[in-house]
This record gives structure tokens, C-alpha cells and sequence, in this order.
């Protein structure tokens, strides 16, 4: 791993934010804007939100802003008229703009339409803050022979990851016996299982400690995203599948933990706000303060813990066979999810027809080799055309 900071010495930090206007884009602007002297904002990106990325761009004099909707090309350029920051669109503008030189990229896009810029910055050697957890379930052994030839620095803000990341012992590898995955449960942890089918979007959405995306809101209530954590877990840390449990965790205090040969197990701790773990990626090796609302135990008084439940979230079943299985298994369970979830908001629908969807999709696609890029891509494709069609029929029946 490099450690290229980039610039002369004091200059400031040049950071390009893919998946700007999102939660995890908005939280990392946040950040930016506490220090504004410390970095120089390169590239900022939405995918349709032109109205914000206008906004962000001129607040922080970004030098390029893409938008990823080919069409809204020229929206932008009226909106940014006059503001000195350069303006593109369409998918390869995206790729493009993660090639732009700076030291810093944060991956915020959401699903693995973010797969390919996330692959463009780490190609060239940039530190990247890896929020977008599906391009490594879909590419991870790609992504991480890429991070090793191109001696980038890949660095985790998912919370659980993050945390693991501040406990394990990269020296002692043969001393960690195990990483345990805390999972709040999302809003769904104590409904009736019969009453699941009911569930809509708006209470779906409403997770009881994060503030996130719609998509990984749903993947929560799913525990889909601690599925798609075990297998992130599994690329970014060398552990065997076994090694990775899940433990549920409602109050979302505790982020993980690793445990070690002699019993001992390190945890990371702080209150639910993504702007810690994104802070420790952005002044990694170091720390910078943050707003974060500092952590009273004494006021929470009690953290409770459970076994996951795999009859109330057929998710975790299906994610830990992916996993095991490695090849087009978790490029289709990604696929497929990321279909039924747009789906389900959609009110398309139902909320168990979603790992549903998943698990059907799983059963139907060839499980073909992936020996590279081109083999992911071929396999994302088929699956959300398999899903889409089980989820609209030819007969039309949704
Ligand atoms: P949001 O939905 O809030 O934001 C997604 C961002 O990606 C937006 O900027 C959006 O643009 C852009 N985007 C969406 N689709 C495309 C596309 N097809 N092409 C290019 N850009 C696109 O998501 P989150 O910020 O919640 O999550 C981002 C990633 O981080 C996800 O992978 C998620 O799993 C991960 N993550 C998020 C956490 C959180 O707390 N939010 C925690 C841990 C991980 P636009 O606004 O125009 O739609
Ligand atoms: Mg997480």
C-alpha cells in the first residue's frame, strides 16, 4: 500500500467524490466543509440530482462535476453557467472523472453502477474511501488484484468494516480467529414474520438508528446489506468464510469486533453517524475531529445482543452461500437484489418478494467462470434481466 498524500507539503488535499449528492457524498461535504483550506475539491458526481450537484459545486468550487444521466447534460452546464467548474455526463464521463488527479476518492455511488469508476481510481494508485460495498461483491478479487498492481490504498467506510479495520492485526494474521459483523436488525427486528409481506417502502426506509440511501435502507430491513457485508468482509479481510459471524446488535453502538487466539476480542465503538468512519478514511493514518455526538454509555445503560434469525431474514442464508460458492454467485445475488429493491420501492413488490426474487434468480442463472471484468458484467446483466422478468412477466402480471 502506498501512502501518497499527495501535493507539495501543506498544499491541500485534491479529493474527488463520486456519488456526491447521496448520504454518504453529503456526510463526506460535511467533513469538507469543516476545514475548507485543507482540500481542494476535483471532481464532484451525481447520477440525476443536478439541482444539488450544482449546489455542492459552487460551494466548494469543485473543478468538474459529472452527472451520469447522459441527458442532463445540459441542465447542468445552464445550472453551473458562469461558475468556473467544467461540466460532462454520461457513464464513461463518470469513469473519466475518476481519472482526474487526486489523491483522495471517496466510492459513494450506490449498487455496481459504480464499479467501473471505483476500478478507474484505484487503477491509478489514488487512496479510495470504499463506501460502495457492491462492487466488491460483484468484482472483489478483481478489485483487490488491481489495488495490489496498482499499489492504491483502499481504505473501508462501512461502519462495520471501518471498525474492523481500526481492531485487526494485519502483522498477525494467524492470531485472529474470527471477525464478528454486528447487524442492528433494521426496522423489521421484532414484527410479526407473517406480518412482513405488508411492510411498505416509507416503513422499509425507516431504519431505527442510521440516516442512509433508500436502497441500503431496504437492504437493512432485509439484513440483504449484512449479507453483502459478509462477503465485503471476506475480500477485504483474509479470513475464511467461517470465520465471519453475524451478531445482532440493536442499538448499532458496537460497529465489530475481532477476535483473537487467546480470547480477547477488540472492538471499535462510537455513536451511529457515518461522518466517524468516513473522517477516519479521510486523515487515515491520522485522526481529525469530527461533530460526532460523543459516546455515553452510561446514558444507553444497555447494549443487547441476539443470534441472527435466517427464518425471519432468508438473506443472510442465501448471502453466506454466495460467499462460500465465490464466482458469478454473489455478482447474481448482487443483481438480483439491487432489481427487486428498486422493485419493492417502486411498489412493485411485495417486501418478502424481494429475497424472493433473489433466491429464484439464484436457482435459475448458469453459475459460468468470471476470469475477469468482462465476465462480471456479462453476469450483473443476466441476472437483473432474469429478476426484471420474474418480477414483470411477459403476461404482465407484476
Ligand atoms: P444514496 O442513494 O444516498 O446516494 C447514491 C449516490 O450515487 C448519489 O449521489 C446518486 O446520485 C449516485 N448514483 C445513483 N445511481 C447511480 C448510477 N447509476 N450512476 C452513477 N451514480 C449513481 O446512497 P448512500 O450514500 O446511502 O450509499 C452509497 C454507497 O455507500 C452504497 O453502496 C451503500 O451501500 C454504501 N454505504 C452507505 C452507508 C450510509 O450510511 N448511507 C453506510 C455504509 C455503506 P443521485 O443523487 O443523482 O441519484
Ligand atoms: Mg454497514
Amino acid at each position: 500500500m502506498s501512502l501518497s498524500f499527495g501535493g507539495a507539503e501543506g498544499a491541500p488535499r485534491r479529493l474527488s467524490i463520486l456519488g456526491a449528492t447521496g448520504s454518504i457524498g453529503c456526510s463526506t461535504l460535511d467533513l469538507v466543509a469543516r476545514d475548507p483550506e485543507a482540500y481542494d475539491v476535483e471532481v464532484l458526481t451525481a447520477f440525476r440530482s443536478v439541482d444539488a450537484l450544482a449546489e455542492q459545486a459552487r460551494n466548494v468550487e469543485a473543478k468538474l462535476a459529472v452527472v451520469g444521466d447522459e441527458s442532463l447534460y445540459k441542465d447542468l452546464k445552464d445550472s453551473l453557467w458562469g461558475s468556473g467548474t467544467e461540466v460532462a455526463a454520461g457513464t464513461s464521463a463518470l469513469v473519466e472523472a475518476a481519472t482526474r488527479p487526486s489523491e483522495w476518492v471517496m466510492a459513494g455511488i450506490v449498487g455496481a453502477a459504480g464499479l467501473a469508476p471505483t476500478l478507474a481510481a484505484v487503477r491509478r494508485g489514488a487512496v479510495v474511501a470504499l463506501a460502495n460495498k457492491e462492487c466488491l461483491v460483484c468484482a472483489g478479487e478483481l478489485m483487490l488484484d488491481e489495488v495490489r498492481d496498482s499499489e492504491a490504498t483502499l481504505l473501508p467506510v462501512d461502519s462495520e468494516h471501518n471498525a474492523i479495520f481500526q481492531v485487526f492485526d494485519f502483522e498477525r494474521l494467524e492470531r485472529v480467529e474470527r471477525i464478528v459483523l454486528t447487524a442492528s436488525g433494521g426496522p423489521f427486528l421484532n414484527t410479526d414474520v407473517a406480518e412482513l409481506s405488508q411492510v411498505t417502502p416509507e416503513q422499509a426506509v425507516a431504519h431505527p438508528n442510521w440516516d442512509m440511501g433508500a436502497k441500503i435502507s431496504v437492504d437493512s430491513a432485509t439484513m440483504m446489506n449484512k449479507g453483502l457485508e459478509m462477503i465485503e468482509a471476506h475480500h477485504l479481510f483474509p479470513v475464511a468464510p467461517h470465520q465471519i459471524e453475524v451478531l445482532m446488535h440493536p442499538q448499532s453502538v458496537i460497529h465489530s469486533m475481532v477476535g483473537y487466539v487467546d480470547g480477547s476480542v477488540l472492538a471499535q465503538l462510537g455513536e451511529p453517524d457515518m461522518r466517524t468512519p468516513i473522517a477516519y478514511t479521510l486523515a487515515w493514518p491520522d485522526r481529525i475531529a469530527t461533530p460526532s455526538a460523543r459516546l455515553d454509555l452510561a446514558r444507553i445503560g444497555t447494549l443487547t445482543f441476539q443470534s441472527p434469525d435466517e427464518v425471519r431474514f432468508p438473506a443472510l442464508r442465501l448471502a453466506r452461500e454466495a460467499m462460500e460458492a465465490g464466482g458469478a454467485a454473489p455478482i447474481i445475488l448482487n443483481g438480483a437484489n439491487e432489481v427487486a429493491v428498486a422493485a419493492f420501492l417502486e411498489r412493485r413488490i411485495g417486501f418478502t418478494d424481494i429475497i424472493a426474487t433473489v433466491e429464484a434468480t439464484l436457482s435459475a442463472m448458469p453459475r459460468i467462470a468470471i476470469n475477469g471484468l468482462d465476465d462480471v458484467l456479462v453476469v450483473d446483466r443476466e441476472s437483473r434481466r432474469i429478476a426484471g422478468a420474474m418480477i414483470s412477466p411477459p403476461s404482465g402480471r407484476a
